[in-house]
């Protein structure tokens, strides 16, 4: 229309600003790092054993003739490195791309956003974690979220949970955004294993912390009813000129 502008802003960065905002509001501070990322950080430091199966959960982009290079597999290197250089408390969010070698479907692609977040301080417990992530739902969804924690394994948390919310859609009573189970699973979560603090010259004695990551990716397309992950790296504009 002559003389009138209109923004689409992208549904991807629509969620990480909501979800960065919310987090913020809480007293997080944003931190980043390389999307080519080291062996090291990606894994050595995350307590992810040498030769252990866990490295195989993640399929890994590794880069041709540099050794020991990756694509981060996941946004968990960004908390070794701020860890190294700087001293609890502290409460971070970080935001970035991350990489996976696997055949792309509705569900699934090579390339996806990733938001993982890490509190530690002193007696951290897993309540802090809980409260943590019912106040960011209800900021991102403008209602109160019931959710449940289901033990998970996680190489880099003790214990590691999955987070489900109760759905937002039914309310809990079953529909075909929750597959009839009236809960969706929205991230991953844990108290940070005392491996991890050690790597980074963290006494666990001392401080104790909880990490979550969750895929930017599957918010979108929840919160937005979009059924193909693949129409969120289309750069098509009819997707983007619906927000
Ligand atoms: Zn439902």
């Amino acid at each position: 229309m002559k003389g009138k502008t209109f923004v689409h802003i992208h549904p991807l960065t629509r969620v990480v600003n909501d979800v960065v905002r919310a987090f913020v509001s809480l007293g997080f501070e944003v931190a980043g790092g390389p999307e080519m990322e080291s062996a090291y950080y990606n894994f050595d430091k995350l307590n992810f054993p040498k030769d252990h199966p866990a490295r195989d959960m993640q399929d890994t982009f590794w880069i041709k003739d540099v050794p020991n290079t990756l694509l981060r597999t996941h946004t968990s290197p960004v908390q070794a490195r701020f860890m190294e250089v700087h001293k609890p408390p502290f409460a971070i969010v970080v935001p970035g791309k991350v990489f996976r070698n696997e055949a792309t479907d509705v569900t699934h692609e090579m390339q996806f956003f990733q938001i993982e977040g890490l509190v530690v301080g002193s007696d951290i417990t897993m309540g802090h974690l809980k409260g943590t992530l019912e106040h960011f739902l209800k900021n991102l969804f403008g209602k109160d979220v019931p959710i449940r924690l289901r033990p998970s394994f996680f190489p880099f948390v003790e214990p590691g949970v999955e987070v489900d919310m109760q759905c937002f859609k039914c309310g809990g009573s079953g529909c075909a955004t929750c597959k009839k189970t009236g809960w969706i699973e929205i991230l991953g979560a844990g108290m940070v294993h005392p491996n991890v603090l050690l790597a980074s010259g963290i006494d666990p004695k001392k401080w104790q912390g909880f990490a979550f990551g969750m895929g930017v990716d599957r918010v979108a397309m929840l919160r937005y009813g979009i059924d193909d992950v693949r129409l969120l790296y289309t750069g098509d504009l009819r997707l983007v000129s619906q927000f």
